[in-house]
């Protein structure tokens, strides 16, 4: 008997919220029963779910919940290399190594994520610009395809595979375990500075200086306008050393998480709201250098747990675009002012700088900066997300897969030009098109209609 269950799943940003059939296998040799179960026609590979729109989705079809494969195989202390299985998340990775004096090499905005779902986007953190993205540090991972065969694959070992599945999305296959190498610390402590800017040429310019601190990002006022467009609050830092610290310099003490116990109504977030905490967010950071506990630098919104119900039940999507260095000014001045005038309210914008690409064939950062922000799910959002998608387009951009909801099958040609790349391998790997999501659908990617 089938061990799917019907199930109302969303991504973070609860938009689209899906009908699809889950089943969560409790150990490894399980997946590749579930995997080929005929009760679905299509699955996909589900971790903690932060992803923000459909690509942990599957309308209709199957989806593997994979979180209960949370274990650590083995550590080797004298390379700092950690093998573990694919629904490991960097909560419980931080939980265990921190106090050994281990770090993640990259981490996202929230540490409530797996490791295959942070390989499957190969996510960038605020050190992109000095360390790349997460696969910089993946040695290896075992990939169960739909033929049931295991492919383990690395930079040497099937390196096609490999750098399909890095960033691809789950639509290669299912990765059960991996080799990620996390890097030594003396402190869990941050030695943080915060510079305001006044504009948007201020903010990129200081961005520029970037070059002493491993850590980087900016706060930016998204609603700001006329003078004051782009003016923002960088935070960058470094590792704290053990001198600069009191009491033990590995403290990491997992603070109880606040909640958001109800869905806010839609007023409660409107462009006024917004402006006065945006207003409220610059003023109360002056420039200035301390020492900051990890938490708050690195996963500020994790002390929040559900925050994303405070967009309401119509729920939000996060739209990230990259631009080139070449074009940035002028492409971010044209989406803020676009936001800006749309009214839509955003008091969560981030900007960023990326380092090179990798090889990573649905990779999204390359050289240049990145803007995020939550944009809420109201009336006319798809069309909106599409306006912003041609301006990032007309400035040679593209926008992140694992935030996105609204593009069309076009627009990710046009950002993504190594698309019929990708499909090529996908249909090597899986020949009958088992791995499919809702959001290879909508993008019509690897033959799904
Ligand atoms: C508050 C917040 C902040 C964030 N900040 C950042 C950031 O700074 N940088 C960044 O890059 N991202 C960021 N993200 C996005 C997030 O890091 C990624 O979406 C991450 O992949 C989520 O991991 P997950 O385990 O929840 O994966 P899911 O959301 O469950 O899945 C994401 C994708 O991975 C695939 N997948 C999951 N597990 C596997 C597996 N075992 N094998 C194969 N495929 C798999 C899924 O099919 C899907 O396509 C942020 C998200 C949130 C909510």
């Amino acid at each position: 008997m089938s061990t799917f269950a019907q199930r109302d799943l969303a991504g973070w940003g609860r938009f689209p919220s899906q009908n699809c059939f889950a089943t969560r296998p409790e150990k490894r040799r399980e997946v590749p029963y579930a995997a080929n179960d005929e009760f679905v026609s299509d699955i996909i590979a589900r971790g903690l779910g932060r992803s923000y729109g459909d690509a942990a989705l599957n309308l209709d079809a199957g989806v593997l919940l994979l979180e209960k494969l949370n274990r650590f195989l083995d550590f080797d202390a004298q390379t700092g290399v950690l093998h573990a299985e694919g629904g490991a998340s960097f909560a419980d990775i931080l939980e265990t190594f921190v106090p050994r004096g281990y770090f993640l090499p990259v981490t996202p905005g929230t540490k409530f994520v797996t490791l295959g779902g942070a390989i499957a986007c190969d996510v960038h953190g605020k050190n992109h610009h000095r360390d790349g993205c997460l696969s910089e540090w993946v040695e290896e991972f075992d990939l169960l395809l739909a033929s049931g065969e295991t492919l383990t694959c690395s930079r040497e070992q099937h390196p096609a595979a490999f750098w399909a599945t890095i960033g691809g999305m789950g639509l290669t296959g299912i990765i059960t375990t991996a080799k990620l190498r996390l890097i030594p610390i003396e402190t869990t402590s941050i030695r943080a500075s915060y510079t305001r800017t006044k504009d948007l040429d201020e903010t990129l310019a200081e961005f520029g200086r970037d070059g002493d601190f491993r850590y980087s990002v900016a706060w930016i006022d998204c609603l700001a306008s006329g003078a004051s467009l782009g003016r923002s609050v960088l935070i960058r830092g470094n590792h704290a050393a053990p001198d600069e610290v009191s009491g033990d310099p590995l403290e990491f003490g997992a603070k109880r998480q606040k909640a958001v116990p109800v869905d806010f109504p839609d007023f409660a977030l409107n462009s006024l709201s917004v402006k006065a905490f945006n207003a409220l967010y610059y003023a109360a950071h002056p420039d200035r250098e301390k020492i900051v506990p990890f938490e708050p630098f690195f996963w500020p919104l994790d002390a929040v747990s559900d925050w994303n119900r405070i967009y309401g039940a119509r729920g939000f999507i996060q739209y990230q675009c990259v631009l080139p260095f070449e074009t940035s000014r002028d492409g971010l001045k044209t989406l803020l002012e676009t936001i800006s005038a749309s009214g839509r309210a955003s008091f969560l914008a981030v900007l960023k700088t990326f380092g090179p690409q990798n090889l990573g064939l649905l990779d999204f950062p390359f050289s240049g900066h990145t803007l995020a922000l939550d944009l809420p799910a109201s009336a006319g959002i798809v069309e909106f997300a599409r306006e912003l998608d041609e301006i990032v387009l007309n400035h040679g951009g593209r926008v992140y897969l694992a935030k996105d909801a609204t593009l069309s099958p076009e627009n990710l040609r046009r950002m993504y030009p190594q698309i019929e790349e990708f499909v090529a391998v996908k249909a090597r790997l899986d020949p009958d098109n088992r791995f499919q999501s809702s959001l290879s659908k909508r993008l019509r990617i690897g033959g799904a209609q």
